[in-house]
């Protein structure tokens, strides 16, 4: 063994305190951290021949990078949609570096993570009181569980002519439906093959809306001739958090032949809440579903579930089986995770979210989706009542959509965020909304206080009215 190695292994627990003193840290001051910060860092383009060793390579980790290290797990960094890590999800993350295990079986003489990974999809079936129908498992993130379920859907389009997709390639145009669809969802189709351009777009609804005109979208479906097509519908579009109208889709099912999908990445998360589960209604009828993890669930990096119904598994595994013979048999039956999706070597992405639901259950994640809803409408309501700023869209669920009052200040509002972000406390995201320059704070952080919202609402009125 080589001496460093060596000499570590005999330190181990030193290390591992060492780290754990200087996470506690971090953890203790996350509020105060600053949410972005200006350091470029310096690269080294030469690795060292000897190597220094764990606590000599922390101590050089700290003097070049750790001071940049932004606090965005933290309570006021409200850009993109950014979750943080509960207690006990960091307490099954490190176990899972630890644990090292390669989540594939769940027969035969392999470990018991797969069956971990399995029952923690019942875990979150129960927790979106969703039907058991669905096989789920574990990705990086939303983009590659939207990727999964889409694979699943450009075979089911080539089965509907006899084609097997997988094995020939496409061979034929295929048409997809959406109104909104995440900018994750367009890349997939570009990864896949499919064609982003082959999005045909359906209007949305009326009155500052970015959900499906069902009207339009039987319009555009008859215009298709019976030709089976893919309606990709969003659970919580990213601006305004609107949803489509799952009920009146599932009515559609009858009548006409598509695979539906159903991006949920974070307002899967609605089904928490006894006040606004109802925009979900019907969403057990989709074909395929998108939730991410690393967002409003609060697990860390990088956590995401695909929902496939169970009566597509031979589809899948017709994409994604781990060798070119036919499946023989039930694939549930010799399941393994990597004839399901698309990595073959997979860490146990399902233990923090395990630690989680069981350490905080119903009513945890019920506080959590309640508290963020409570953070954005009182962001929402600061917003509508002061001269500076007006909202863009209605505050739905968790995300708040604004710009400064008046056309004549649009030009100010990439400053105004520029000046906001650089304060450190806080951090926004730019968006275009309806043509108009905006700025969106999304809250899916389980530690943000009504405190947060102050804090922050006193420097916007500060920079707004300078
Ligand atoms: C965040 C998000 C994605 C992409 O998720 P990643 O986890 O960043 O890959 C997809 N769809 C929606 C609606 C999202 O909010």
């Amino acid at each position: 063994m080589n001496e460093q190695l060596k000499d570590d292994l005999q330190k181990i627990d030193r290390l591992l305190e060492t780290v754990r003193l200087q996470g506690l840290d971090f953890l203790n001051q996350l509020p105060e951290r600053p949410t972005s910060s200006e350091h470029k860092g310096e690269i080294t383009e030469t690795l060292n021949k000897t190597g220094i060793g764990g606590l000599e390579a922390l101590k050089l980790f700290n003097k070049k990078f750790e001071k940049a290290i932004i606090g965005s797990t933290g309570p006021r960094y409200w850009g993109f949609v950014t979750g943080g890590s509960t207690p006990a999800s960091i307490m099954g993350d490190w176990l899972t570096s630890i644990y090292d295990q390669n989540t594939q079986a769940t027969k035969g003489q392999g470990d018991i993570s797969a069956i971990i990974e399995i029952e923690t999809i019942k875990l979150i079936l129960d927790l979106f009181n969703l039907p058991n129908d669905f096989i789920g498992g574990f990705v990086t993130g939303a983009t590659m569980s939207n990727f999964t379920c889409l694979a699943v859907a450009r075979q089911w389009i080539g089965k509907q002519a006899g084609k097997d997709f997988a094995k020939e390639g496409i061979t034929q145009k295929i048409n997809i439906l959406s109104a909104v669809p995440h900018s994750s969802a367009i890349k997939c189709l570009s990864m896949l093959g499919i064609g982003s351009n082959n999005i045909i777009k359906v209007n949305v609804e009326n009155g500052n809306r970015e959900s499906i005109d069902i009207e339009d979208l039987k319009v555009k479906i008859k215009k298709l001739n019976g030709t089976p097509f893919l309606l990709i519908t969003s659970a919580g579009t990213v601006n305004t958090v609107d949803f489509d109208d799952f009920k009146a889709i599932s009515k559609l099912r009858g009548e006409f032949n598509f695979w539906w999908h159903i991006d949920g990445a974070f307002g899967a998360f609605a089904a928490c809440s006894p006040t606004h589960k109802h925009v979900l209604e019907g969403w057990e009828n989709a074909d395929s579903i998108t939730i991410d993890c690393h967002k409003w669930l609060n697990v860390p990096y990088e956590n995401a579930v695909f929902l496939v119904k169970e009566k597509h598994k031979i589809l899948q595994t017709e994409i994604f089986q781990n060798s070119n013979a036919p499946y023989l048999g039930n694939p549930l039956d010799n399941f393994n995770y990597l004839n399901f999706l698309p990595e073959n070597s997979r860490r146990l992405r399902a233990l923090p979210v395990w630690f989680s639901l069981v350490a905080y259950g119903k009513k945890g994640y019920e506080h959590i989706v309640e508290n963020s809803i409570e953070m954005a409408k009182t962001l929402g309501e600061f917003i509508e009542a002061n001269n500076h700023f007006e909202l863009l869209a209605p505050v739905r669920l968790n995300n708040v959509c604004f710009t400064l009052s008046g056309q004549e200040r649009q030009s100010e509002v990439s400053d105004f965020l520029t000046k906001l972000n650089s304060t450190a406390k806080v951090f926004m995201t730019p968006t275009v909304y309806n043509g108009k320059t905006g700025i969106r704070a999304s809250f899916v952080n389980w530690r943000t206080t009504k405190q947060d919202i102050e804090l922050v609402i006193n420097e916007m009125i500060k920079i707004a009215s300078h």
